[in-house]
């Protein structure tokens, strides 16, 4: 193992009767809490690292700091809406009257956390247009999939078995045709068109009575406005088919246009990217999901509904999708959000969604004359470049978002979407300063010019971390995740 790229194990730092903390002699005489029956006893203690505490602390502290996050640095990865997530969240969501409560407590005894919840279902339906919300899944692939579900129930209910497809533009999340797959859909794409939006005319000419739903992002993928919207919700309708909004790029509409008003009949939304949960490696995430008026009865179990005398309860309906999760869902992401909501307001979130439009039309400007950018603005909260305006230095999009570590930030998300080679597509939100995105430009022009310049110093790049060029495409196949194997 190489100690200089993965640091010292914990195990390594151990010494025979080194502790951080003595419990007190009598509660373990002799070492053996005489409490637990022999034949239940381990033969042997187990192998565990003898440590002091300070060793401890600074070996976990040093291996955090070796991970990058919102809170070290500008994180202005596209698609993802990483924005700073306020600590007060934090301490609301922690909160132990509400974060220790038994998920199966008897409703009479919950009714402050049930009356969280319905809040939150309220003030998500004010922001989307629905008329009403689970907040039941647990990420926005998981609401995609409710979502259909919901979708696939309606149109069972009206005998309508014949509609086996699902549309999905091809600058869709990937989580969009996977999310159809799962719900046993076949999948058709859509094309887009030069500037980025969808094709209506290919999309009209799909359409039929086989088409359960039209799944669409707004601002797409692109980071572009779909101004087709009526439109295609019309075209889609009249096929009998339902539109579907994935509301992960909501942060730019916040508080500027609805989707409900749109004409969307369900939709959901990742808390954990617009309502400032942190995100990544994998959750916790929350995907609440919206429906419009009609389609309230598709919606999983349990509900929770406020009672004409004002109390709360968890209700289970006849519901064809049963559940999708346990208990209610991931409460302590909802708290956060229902807190982020409360904090900014109405008018703070509308400020919010402009902002994050604001910050990447600026980069986007300031940067458009060194880097290719194949749609031309306005974005909404992200845009694309492809690649370097100069294709002849040999440096490519890989290599630009290895050398912006070496200054401290985070990559953009690269090489997606898919309509492009060089994609190179940056989402900064609403949270950094005028100084964080003039920096961030300062250096990406920098970038460019040493890709002119000296190349080599940029496709070697990163200089500055442990690991630099680590075998994607292995990595991906063969993780190796125990350190006995490195
Ligand atoms: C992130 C994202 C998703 C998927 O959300 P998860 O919580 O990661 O499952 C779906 N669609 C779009 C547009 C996204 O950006």
């Amino acid at each position: 193992m190489n100690k200089e790229l993965y640091g010292t194990l914990i195990f390594e730092l151990s010494r025979p009767g080194r502790t951080g903390f003595s419990l007190p002699k009598k509660q373990t005489e002799g070492g053996v809490d005489t409490s637990i029956p022999a034949a239940l006893r381990r033969e042997k203690p187990l192998d565990l690292p003898e440590v002091d505490e300070p060793t401890v602390v600074r070996h976990y502290t040093n291996s955090s700091n070796n991970n990058f996050g919102v809170d070290t640095g500008f994180y202005p990865l596209g698609s993802c809406t990483m924005k700073y997530n306020p600590k007060i969240n934090e301490e609301i969501a922690a909160d132990s009257t509400v974060a220790r409560l038994h998920p199966a407590a008897p409703d009479s005894t919950v009714q402050g956390a049930l009356e969280i919840y319905w809040t939150l279902q309220r003030a998500l339906c004010e922001i989307g247009g629905m008329a009403e919300f689970t907040l039941n899944p647990f990420a926005g692939a998981h609401g995609e999939l409710t979502g259909l579900m919901v979708i696939h129930a309606y149109h069972d209910s009206r005998g309508d078995s014949a509609r086996t497809k699902v549309i999905v533009p091809d600058s869709a999340h990937g989580t969009n045709p996977a999310s159809a797959a799962v719900c046993g859909y076949k999948i058709v794409e859509v094309k887009s068109l030069a500037d980025g939006t969808v094709d209506v005319d290919d999309l009209r000419s799909k359409l039929d009575e086989t088409v359960a739903a039209v799944m669409m992002t707004n601002p797409n993928t692109v980071g572009i406005f779909e101004r087709s919207i009526p439109e295609i919700a019309e075209a889609v309708h009249a096929a009998g088919a339902l539109l579907y909004y994935d509301g992960a790029n909501l942060n730019p509409m916040l508080g500027v246009a609805r989707p409900g008003d749109m004409g969307f009949d369900v939709m959901h939304i990742n808390l954990h990217k617009t309502f400032s949960t942190p995100h990544g490696g994998g959750g916790p995430g929350a995907g609440p999901v919206g429906v419009r008026a009609g389609l309230e009865e598709f919606l999983p179990n349990p509900r929770v509904t406020r009672l004409p005398d004002g109390s709360f309860e968890t209700r289970d309906t006849d519901s064809a999708l049963g559940r999708i999760s346990m208990w209610l869902g991931n409460y302590t992401v909802l708290m956060r959000a229902l807190a982020y909501i409360k904090i900014l307001g109405a008018e703070g979130l509308g400020m919010a969604g402009k902002l994050a439009t604001l910050n990447a039309n600026y980069i986007m400007h300031r940067l458009k004359d060194l880097y290719l950018l194949p749609i031309p603005g306005p974005c909404k909260h992200e845009f694309v470049f492809d690649g370097l305006i100069d294709k002849s230095t040999g440096v490519t999009t890989l290599n630009v978002a290895k050398r912006l570590l070496d200054f401290g930030f985070h990559a953009p998300t690269i090489y997606f979407p898919l309509l492009f080679h060089e994609s190179l597509m940056i989402e900064p939100t609403e949270t950094e300063t005028p100084e964080t995105l003039d920096r961030f430009i300062e250096v990406m022009r920098q970038i460019a010019h040493e890709a002119a310049e000296q190349p080599q110093t940029v496709i070697d790049a990163p200089h500055t971390t442990p690991v630099s060029h680590p075998d994607d495409t292995e990595a991906a196949l063969h993780p190796v995740v125990t350190f006995d194997e490195l």
